[in-house]
């Protein structure tokens, strides 16, 4: 399976500043191809930037949310179709920021999973746990809840168009990056979930892990078992360093 390097950019860059790390993740991927799918999960105001920027690229862009819904009156967000049309190919749902600090219910995150993928757009769902329900012994519990509620009910076409990528929360943005060990441990049980709910087609679905990779960690991270790519925040919003990161992936 191709791996699927991504580039979680959060909440920041200015138009301009996305234009200009795009850009330059551009020309270094035609300078030396990569054999691995890029894609950079922008800011609402940034992607159509972003897209124009890799349009002669093999790199896409993403969207960091959406709602589950046409158009309507819901002040404040973004449908799929206006997610497609700013040249959005995919989006990230379940991201622990916006399932611990903004409060979503793994109930919307499958909402929004099932709607974004019936619209058209690829689908990375994020999953993970935080600390204290790892030492807790809920790890498994966990992710189980968060890949049922998550994955669309009856969905049997998800392969090419659909990805979940681990983060445990305690590793996302504090410089601890979840040991070989643990990853390949945990990438294993999301493996066997996966196909549990989906049969043969759960071992075609990418499993990404996130949490503070850095060009450091990123060779010996996707060398491991059921690592099928890697979302990278922090370390992706230089061009320099996310580039390092796709060449020793
Ligand atoms: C993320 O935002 O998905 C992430 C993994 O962040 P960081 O790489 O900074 O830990």
């Amino acid at each position: 399976m191709q791996k699927i390097i991504a580039a979680n950019w959060k909440m920041y860059k200015t138009r301009q500043e996305a234009r200009e790390t795009a850009a330059a993740v551009a020309a270094a991927l035609n300078e030396q191809p990569a054999p691995h799918e890029v894609v950079v999960f922008a800011p609402f105001t940034a992607i159509a930037e972003v897209a124009d920027a890799f349009a002669a690229s093999p790199a896409q862009a993403g969207a960091q949310d959406v709602w589950p819904a046409v158009e309507g009156a819901f002040t404040g967000e973004i449908s799929p179709r206006m997610l497609l049309d700013a040249g959005a190919v995919w989006v990230l749902t379940g991201h622990s920021e916006r399932r611990h600090v903004l409060g979503e219910s793994d109930e919307l995150v499958g909402r929004k999973t099932a709607f974004a993928l019936e619209q058209g757009l690829k689908v990375m769902l994020c999953i993970g746990e935080k600390l204290e329900e790892r030492e807790a012994g809920r790890l498994e519990a966990v992710l189980r809840r968060q890949l049922d509620s998550g994955l669309p009910a009856g969905e049997n076409a998800l392969e090419g168009r659909f990805a979940v990528a681990y983060e445990p929360v305690w590793a996302i943005g504090t410089g601890k990056v979840a040991g070989p060990d643990e990853v390949l441990a945990t990438h294993a049980v999301v493996r066997r979930l996966l196909c549990e709910r989906l049969g043969e087609a759960g071992n075609g679905i990418p499993i990404l892990y996130g949490g503070s990779v850095k060009p450091a960690n990123a060779g010996s991270l996707i060398g491991l078992d059921n690592v099928d790519g890697l979302l990278i925040g922090g370390a992706s919003l230089d061009a320099q360093s996310f580039v390092q990161i796709i060449r020793r992936a």
